[in-house]
């Protein structure tokens, strides 16, 4: 059942990984040599820069007890150069059967995880096409979800199968056949998943329908309406217990899904009181979110979590925190459900605004982390959310540069997460108008809306918006691991000081509190001296800016 094709021209993706990188100790930032497979997965290749992805209809059945999955998925895509070849992913030990165009099977030659098939007939820019890729195999068993993906085959308190997948960085051709880079994603998608009754499927959108067969297994039809990127397509099998909420939000009122293990519904309805909270907090901030039409859900699942477009993910134990702890150690973060905040919040930086290239993982986590300051900054106050940052600071490593390697599907350090967030809160102070900055991160996602984008676009745009010249800003904060020094000391009467610890053209003012005054200077690379301040009283760099502040001995 072809559905109708929708046209919405932009493509974009997902999110939450999260936190991921710092607490799992995982190396994610070691220079390394790359290979010809890396550079499949990673880049646009040739063969898949001269077709443009339409629509997805994943179609498969999933079958518990062989841990095994078949089925197709029919590709929709309309030519926009000459081409002859297409690139479609699909990973070991997953086999792809065939594939199909207009009745007929084509050639293909298979190099490691990249299928290349050769079409017979002319492929004329502007057409619309279908190719039908027939698949089937037992995926990757993820050996440490969500970090490490493939599927997860667990069971409920009594026996029942609790399936799921979680596939960021690995890619989702683990599972199903793809164009498995980020740049490019189907305006709309329909994911069709077979499984056992009592069993329920669970993905992205809103269930179309329900197929009962007769032999006992039912399909589950989600249709995705809006543009969504590989990583965030959804799998969550149990035998879900479902409620629901209706949200006013700022564009009408939205539907908010919640399916969970039957043991879990008490617990389930206390817990997702932070869902109709974070996106009163989140909307203030970030403007509407961004998937009315396919409404909201929050599905358990045996993993931590992960920022499913639409099906946003959870399996933080029905605790606040982080698995009970609070990152910042300052109490902030018991307040909330980490996984519930975080994982949320990358329908805007994520599943809204996406990333071209894993490379730039950052605007998503970075913005993302920085939510969570933003949801207590709302419900609590601004002192709430400087606080939360501050503490947070604690596990930054300080490792190796933000961005990573572009074209191999290589992301950058961990501190994307929580160094990103001080980051942008810093910059936040730069701009010193909190309500310039709000209306900043509010029209980004309206920019940016269901696009996937690079960091120089993000730069660009933060740039032109605040009326600040930010190149060296970023470069320092995002190409380099170095924090900033502020350098000072008193003589004569006279604070001096300069940026150590920079690159070359680095500037950013910086506050400076005394005696309950605030007073702005400007840092350069060179010393500079000031008789604003009240000479030798002690003085206080405002904590906000993630910078590191020594006084150092008078210099002659
Ligand atoms: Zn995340």
């Amino acid at each position: 059942m072809k559905k109708p094709l929708r046209t919405i021209t932009y493509g974009l993706g997902l999110l939450f990984l999260t936190m991921l990188f710092i607490t799992s100790g995982m190396a994610q930032h070691t220079k390394q040599t790359y290979s010809r497979q890396d550079s499949l997965r990673g880049s646009i290749t040739p063969e898949r820069e001269w077709w443009d992805l339409v629509y997805y209809h994943l179609d498969i059945e999933v079958k518990p007890k062989q841990k095994s999955i078949e089925g197709s998925n029919t590709i929709y895509y309309k030519v926009v150069k000459p081409g002859k070849v297409m690139q479609i992913d699909l990973q070991q030990p997953m086999k792809i059967q065939g594939f199909f165009q207009n009745g007929k099977e084509l050639d293909f030659k298979k190099e490691g995880n990249a299928y290349f098939v050769t079409f017979e007939t002319h492929q004329e820019v502007g057409d619309l096409h279908f190719l039908e890729v027939a698949y089937s195999g037992s995926p990757r068993i993820s050996p440490n979800p969500p970090w490490e993906g493939g599927l997860t085959w667990e069971e409920d308190k009594k026996g029942k199968p609790f399936i799921a997948n979680s596939n960021q960085g690995d890619g989702a051709s683990l599972w199903w056949p793809c164009k498995d880079h980020m740049y490019d994603e189907p305006d709309s998608m329909l994911i069709s998943v077979k499984v056992p009754d009592p069993l329920m499927n669970v993905s992205n959108g809103r269930l179309r329908e329900i197929e009962k067969h007769n032999d006992g297994k039912s399909t589950y039809h989600w249709f995705v309406s809006n543009p969504i990127a590989n990583y965030g397509v959804n799998l969550s099998i149990a035998d879900y217990v479902h409620f629901s909420e209706m949200y006013q939000g700022e564009k009408g009122p939205l539907s908010l899904d919640y399916y969970v293990l039957k043991e879990n519904l008490e617990k389930a309805k206390v817990q997702f009181r932070d869902v109709p909270r974070l996106m009163r907090a989140f909307e203030h901030w970030f403007g509407p979110y961004p998937f009315y039409e396919d409404g909201f859900k929050l599905i358990e699942v045996p993993y931590l979590g992960m920022e499913h477009q639409s099906a946003v993910t959870y399996g933080n134990g029905y605790s606040n925190g982080y698995k009970g702890k609070d990152f910042s150690e300052t109490g902030w973060g018991l307040t909330f459900d980490y996984i519930i905040i975080h994982e949320a919040g990358h329908e805007w930086f994520a599943n809204n605004i996406t990333y071209k290239d894993i490379a730039d993982m950052w605007i998503h986590e970075s913005f993302t982390t920085y939510s969570e300051s933003l949801f207590l900054d709302y419900h609590y106050g601004v002192l709430a959310g400087n606080e939360y940052l501050q503490g947070a600071r604690r596990i930054i490593r300080n490792d190796g540069p933000i961005i990573g390697d572009y074209g191999v599907n290589q992301r950058g350090s961990g501190d994307m997460y929580f160094k990103g967030a001080n980051i942008l809160h810093t910059l936040r102070q730069w701009i010193d108008n909190d309500e310039k900055w709000r209306g900043i991160l509010r029209k980004m996602n309206k920019v940016f809306y269901h696009q996937t984008v690079t960091t120089v676009e993000i730069e660009t745009f933060l740039a032109e918006e605040s009326g600040l010249d930010l190149q060296a800003f970023f470069d320092q904060y995002l190409r380099t691991e170095k924090v900033p020094i502020f350098q000072y000391y008193w003589k004569d009467n006279k604070l001096y000081y300069r940026w150590e610890n920079t690159i070359a053209n680095f500037a950013m003012p910086l506050k400076i509190n005394q005696s309950e005054k605030t007073y702005w200077i400007d840092p350069e690379l060179g010393w500079k001296s000031t008789e604003k301040l009240a000479a030798n009283v002690a003085i206080e760099v405002d904590p906000n800016f993630y910078i590191y502040t020594q006084q150092i001995q008078a210099i002659k």
